[in-house]
Parts: C-alpha cells; structure tokens; sequence
C-alpha cells in the first residue's frame, strides 16, 4: 500500500519528500511514521441547540501539527492531488471509527464531504475534500458518497481570521442541495482539519435542521 502510494508521488514530486523537503524519493521514512493514524475522539460536538440532548462524536486520525500540516498544505494549497492517496487510508480509519463510536455500522452510512468554498475550488482546480472522502470509500465500505451541502460563504479565506470571527463567519455558512429527495440513511460528514469546531457545529446543524440525520464526524486530522 504504501508501495503504491509513493510510487504515485514519485511521479509528481520527483526528487524531494512532500513532508520534509529531504532529498529523496517519494515520502521518507520519517514522514511516513508521521503519517500513519492513530485514531482518537477529539470531542462530543454539542448540537443541543438544535436536537435536544444530541452530542455527535468528531474523530481524527492524525494531529494537525509538523509533517501532518505540511502534507495537508501541500495536499490543498500546493495541488499535489497523489496525496490524497496517503491521506486517504486515515480518514477510512476515522470513518470507521466515528461510526462505531455513534454506534451505527459504516457499511449503512452515506459520507458527506464538508463543501469546499468556491473561491478555493476556483483557486485549486480541484475540490480536496471531496478526493479525500473518495480515497478514504477505498479503506472502508459505507454505501456511498453524497454531496449534502453548498458553501455560501464568500471572502477571505478563514485561515486568516481568529476564533471570534471564525465564528461570526460561520453562521448562515452553508446550505443543503435540495436538487434530489434528502437521505433517510445515517450521514456522517467528512472533512480534512478540525480545528475549533465552530464550522463543523454550523455545517452539522444545518444538516439537521433540514431533517438530515447527521451522526457522526470523521476527518483526518485534528488539532492536539
Ligand atoms: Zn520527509
């Protein structure tokens, strides 16, 4: 697997490692143990607000920080697409697990990749969330992948702002795509990085309040 993986960076990376910069072939030693998953609950996302009581579990396979952030960057803001072929097996893993801590089999959960800004999309050519949730259909079986939500949002983009106004932000963020008669089916959605969580809790939200039955959260990486 990893074989494989690599083999498809060499093709695009050539000559350094797309964690480390070291000379080489693909991705280095180093970066691969950076890179395998350990999957863990980073919290019970609190959604009270909108079904009484309801907490749904957010897991990820990796901590955001070092070679993780560094594949993930070159992942989306540089184009590398291959890697979403090594950062694929870990978000199978978080699926797995986010369906088993909400105690519904994976194989009956339709995964909903977290939409991507439009600005971004025009920006990478490519929508990287989406590829991911793909990749990640290739680790572990659910029956299937369905673009639930529409990004709405417009302006800069929200790395650069803080928590406050991250928050302010992500009110009104999205919407469902109603094109199509909504799943009765357990949804779990999918995204690359959790961070503070005040996106995934708008884009969780908005999915229920359309009748969607949202039951957990799966993404790759977490910050520790
Ligand atoms: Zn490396």
């Amino acid at each position: 697997m990893r074989e494989l993986a690599n083999s498809m960076i060499d093709l695009v990376l050539g000559r350094t490692c797309a964690g480390c910069d070291e000379p080489g072939i693909g991705l280095c030693d180093g970066c691969t143990r950076a890179l395998q998953p350990r999957v863990r609950l980073r919290r019970d996302l609190d959604v009270g607000d909108v079904v009484e009581g309801l907490r749904i579990p957010v897991v990820c396979a990796l901590d955001y920080r070092g070679i993780v952030r560094q594949v993930l960057y070159r992942y989306k803001d540089h184009r590398i697409r291959q890697l979403a072929g090594v950062l694929g097996p870990a978000l199978g893993l978080s699926v797995a697990f986010a369906a088993d801590r909400a105690g519904v089999p994976a194989r009956v959960a339709l995964l909903t990749p977290m939409p991507t800004r439009r600005d971004s999309l025009r920006r990478r050519g490519f929508d990287a969330t989406a590829l991911l949730a793909n990749e990640a259909s290739k680790h572990v079986a659910t029956s299937g992948i369905r673009h639930l939500l529409v990004d709405t949002r417009t302006g800069g983009a929200a790395k650069h702002v803080g928590a406050f106004e991250r928050e302010l932000r992500a009110i009104d963020a999205f919407r469902v795509r109603r094109e199509r008669a909504l799943p009765t089916k357990p949804v779990i959605l999918v995204d690359d990085i959790v961070t503070t969580g005040s996106t995934t809790k708008e884009a969780v939200e908005t999915l229920l309040m359309a009748g969607v039955q949202v039951v957990a959260v799966a993404t790759v990486a977490g910050t520790p």
